[in-house]
């Protein structure tokens, strides 16, 4: 027993000498003592003949385990628990048979307040503390559930039977086909579910508590239910609508029918993550689910339909056809989330998702993927925290670039015939990255698998340096790749990829006069004297996922193009996205950086602005730890004046949608940066606002809250905070909890840390309020003080490495010296918090910083001191 017990604290797969094939699993979950009693019935295949199951199981405590085995036998099981590697074995005195047997098993555990599992969620009615039990399972919480193979590749059918208060909604994956009195206690009653398709355990869900919901119906006859609080329903429509519109829209884009007869979508009060694709019964946050007409902004609107489309694909992607392992954890959430763009894009075009496309994925992606301690998109994980860390903008982001760059490679028509073989193939069953490789390739006849395979079996990503030359009596453009890493050191590997290249030129400014794939380390091409007069764009409409260095001539020559706005705004914030980048690896110097801002001093395109406003935002950051913060406001606020007075403060008849996102931004910049006149509009619109004479408009509210915060006293913080409590709408509570963070006064942020801890938060919140708190240099030095203080309390308070990983990010990474690179190496060396990785990419962050600053701090102050007052 002891050898086996050393043996499996080493993270292993399940054996697959028995498989399951169907579960019955009975829940009755007790709202008032918080825990839980199950049962559940799995019918299992014996490959090899063996006296002992090993399945997962966790917190939970199994009372009884029988098997009865095809010939009539009835085996009893001795359960042993393995908390290490979140097992249980149990062991028949006699060796099971192969072929068919059923296992049935008694537990019990505990309905928890880690929102992990099977959890209570709080929520208040009328005053009132009340509870829902609801799960969440991704990647590794059904065995806190139930006794199960909690592992994506043993599928299996499952029906679900729920024992519930008789007031209260139950609801599964599947829909209700019978609801009857309990035969020994009529407060309750017995709800039965229908059978679901083969489907893994993560997948699963179950929900028990107080809702209301509005229904529709898709064209094919799929019931479409949004389940919001109670009163509330009607926040559930624009969900509603796009729902139903998302599943047409696949349905007919891949040509494979919804599998299930229902999807509903469920708003849960306190939940961690932002939703969680249950098949047929999707989780969300109340903020990523639900809008209300007057308090929702556009930006939150986008982000609620993001995350629907987002979660719809992956009944699709993830659900139908599901990763083998946990290291293709990038097939489904890369495509789930380029999917969102693309459905985006058709069903609610004047949102511009497309555009926003380059500034979330793309940005985020670089911004990771430029790390040492980064790593490939396709990563060997064993344990739940390792599992849990790689849930991570590689995942998400740089997967949907990938899928986005494969798309535009092959081409729409032979992508979706691609994907149309992929998912008939693989429907009901497991794959791997290779097999969407080769269904894309079968599908275009191009060689998808190898320029794809450099793209997710390395990690990182490109620079592509330009120059041109002229040689002999010909012009040439000279292209060479290198990994573009951080702090601009030279890779010691030597890694190559095969990056689709594209230019255009002044001459040809919409079809692009070079395309080829460059898969060696250098390639010349010979071009037109025409072209070579003129400006290059290289990476047109920036689809592909590589960093461009222009030659010091060539980067002159787009300037004019800049300023006139001659190039599309994609293009446009390319050009200055790049050299963002190069800055911050000392491969050019931060005032070109502020120079070039210059040139976009007209632009008009928020996605460009929104990139820009990120880099000042870094700018702003290193110039407060200089000591500089003031000559920097002062640029900022000439930077954007131009912009400023476009956009004004009130929103103008017939302009796009997006707009009010785009003032509220400039707004909040120039705000923070000190200008005088936002300062005092935000104040006379924030009084208006408390006195109920005129209600400032969803979008204006966070920059709002956000600069009186900031300019603010003790008495600006309890006024805010008084709304913050009195508030039930969970958007309008997140926006008046970041601008807590805002404060400069050390009091009010030691004060929001303490609140953070207090009942009237919820889980969620929590972690918001403590990122807000590290927003700036002060409160981030006070943040990680807390951390050290609390680390045990808040390893504990989060589950999972994702939610601990968000929190120390938040609190380290903007840090900017050895000495502190050093501080938080050596914390964590002493104090592991399951986040290796984070950690080591936090302090990756910090070294960078603090190259930034010593290579180019005099420098800077010296171009900043002329905006001194
Ligand atoms: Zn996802």
């Amino acid at each position: 027993m002891t050898e086996f017990l050393k043996e499996k604290t080493v993270f292993q797969r399940l054996p697959e000498n028995v498989i399951p094939v169907h579960y019955e699993i009975m829940l009755e979950p007790n709202l008032e003592d918080f825990n839980f009693a199950g049962e559940t019935n799995i019918t299992i295949k014996v490959v090899e003949s063996t006296s002992k199951i090993i399945l997962n199981s966790l917190d939970l405590l199994i009372d009884e385990a029988k098997l009865e085995v095809e010939d009539g036998r009835v085996l009893i099981g001795n359960t042993t628990m393995y908390n290490e590697s979140e097992t249980a074995a149990i062991v028949f005195d006699t060796l099971i048979p192969k072929g068919n047997s059923i296992l049935r098993l008694k537990f019990t555990g505990t309905l928890n307040s880690r929102l992990n599992g099977f959890y209570r969620a709080k929520y208040t009615i009328e005053g009132e503390v009340r509870h829902a039990a609801c799960t969440q399972f991704e990647p590794t919480g059904a065995r806190r559930c139930f006794p199960c193979w909690d592992e994506p590749n043993f599928k299996a059918t499952f029906q679900f039977v729920l024992v519930v208060p008789k007031d209260k909604v139950a609801l599964n994956n599947m829909p209700e086909v019978s609801s009857i009195e309990h035969p020994t206690n009529s407060s309750l009653r017995v709800v039965k579910f229908d059978t679901t398709p083969m489907m893994s355990t993560y997948i699963t869900a179950v929900y028990v508590g107080e809702a209301d919901f509005i229904e529709s119906k898709t064209n094919s006859g799929v019931v479409v239910r949004v389940f919001t609080p109670k009163g509330e329903a009607e926040t559930g429509r624009f969900s509603l609508d796009l729902a139903v519109k998302t599943l047409e829209f696949f349905d007919d884009y891949f040509k494979v029918p919804y599998p299930l007869p229902k999807a509903d979508m469920i708003a849960i009060s306190e939940y961690y993550g932002g939703a969680m694709e249950n098949w047929g019964l999707v989780t969300f946050r109340e903020t990523a689910l639900l809008v209300d007409p007057v308090k929702t902004s556009v930006a939150r609107k986008k982000r609620v339909a993001s995350t629907v489309m987002h979660e719809l694909a992956h009944m699709w992607f993830g659900n139908l056809v599901t990763m083998e392992w946990w290291t293709d954890l990038w097939l489904k959430e890369g495509f789930a989330t380029f999917c969102s763009y693309l459905s985006g894009d058709k069903l609610l075009p004047s949102y511009e998702f497309i555009n926003s496309m380059f500034s979330d994925c793309y940005g985020s992606a670089f911004h990771l993927d430029c790390l040492r301690s980064s790593h490939p998109i396709e990563v060997p994980v064993s344990s739940p925290n390792e599992i849990d860390e790689i849930f991570d903008e590689i995942s998400y982001s740089k997967g949907s670039v990938l899928i986005n760059m494969i798309h535009n490679f092959i081409g729409d028509e032979f992508f979706r015939n691609g994907m149309n073989m992929y998912l008939r193939k693989f429907a009901y069953k497991n794959s791997k990255t290779e097999d969407l490789w080769e269904a894309l390739g079968e599908a275009s006849s191009l060689p998808v698998k190898s320029v794809m395979s450099t793209w997710t079996r390395q990690m990182g990503f490109p620079l592509i340096s330009v120059s041109i030359k002229q040689v002999g009596g010909v012009q040439k453009l000279e292209f060479s790749q290198e990994r573009f890493i951080a702090d601009g050191s030279k890779d010691e590997n030597g890694l190559r990829w095969m990056v689709p290249i594209t230019a255009v030129s002044e001459k040809s400014q919409t079809v692009p006069f070079a395309t080829f794939l460059l898969d060696r380390s250098s390639e010349d091409i010979i071009i037109d004297s025409k072209v070579a007069e003129g400006w290059i764009k290289v990476n047109y409409g920036q689809l592909g996922f590589y960093r461009v260095k222009y030659s010091e001539e060539l980067l002159k020559r787009l300037v004019p193009p800049l300023k006139s706005m001659t190039l599309p705004p994609l293009d446009r914030l390319g050009i200055v996205t790049d050299v963002d980048a190069l800055v911050q690896a000392g491969k050019s110097s931060t005032v070109d950086l502020l120079e070039l801002f210059w040139a976009y001093q007209s632009e008009d395109s928020y996605v460009v602005w929104s990139s820009i406003c990120s880099g000042l935002s870094r700018l702003q950051n290193i110039c407060e730890i200089m000591g500089y913060k003031k000559p920097m406001d002062s640029y900022t606020r000439k930077l954007l004046q131009k912009v400023l007075s476009m956009l004004g403060w009130n929103a103008v008849e017939g302009e796009k949608v997006t707009t009010g996102s785009f003032r509220a931004r400039i707004l909040l910049h120039a705000g923070l940066a000190g200008d005088k006149s936002v300062l005092e509009e935000s104040r006379r619109r924030f009084k208006r606002h408390l006195d109920c004479v005129e209600l400032i408009p969803a979008d204006l509210r966070a920059a709002i809250y956000c600069i009186v915060m900031a300019f603010g006293d003790k008495e600006t913080f309890e006024t805010l905070k008084k709304l913050f409590n009195e508030e039930s709408s969970s958007e309008e509570r997140q926006r008046i909890g970041s601008a807590f963070g805002q404060a400069r006064d050390e009091s009010i942020l030691h004060e929001v840390l303490e609140f953070s801890e207090s009942e009237h938060v919820r889980k969620q919140e929590s972690v918001l309020l403590l990122g807000a708190v590290a927003s700036s240099q002060l409160g981030q030095q006070l943040a990680w003080n807390y951390y050290k203080e609390k680390h045990e309390d808040l390893v504990r308070k989060f589950p999972g490495a994702w939610h601990i990983g968000n929190v120390i990010q938040s609190f380290t990474s903007s840090f900017a010296s050895e000495e502190r690179a050093k501080e938080v190496e050596e914390f964590f060396s002493k104090h592991p918090a399951g986040v290796e990785m984070t950690v080591k990419q936090c302090v990756e962050s910090i070294r960078l910083n603090a190259g930034w600053l010593t290579r180019d701090g005099e420098s800077l102050k010296k171009y900043l001191d002329k905006y001194a007052e």
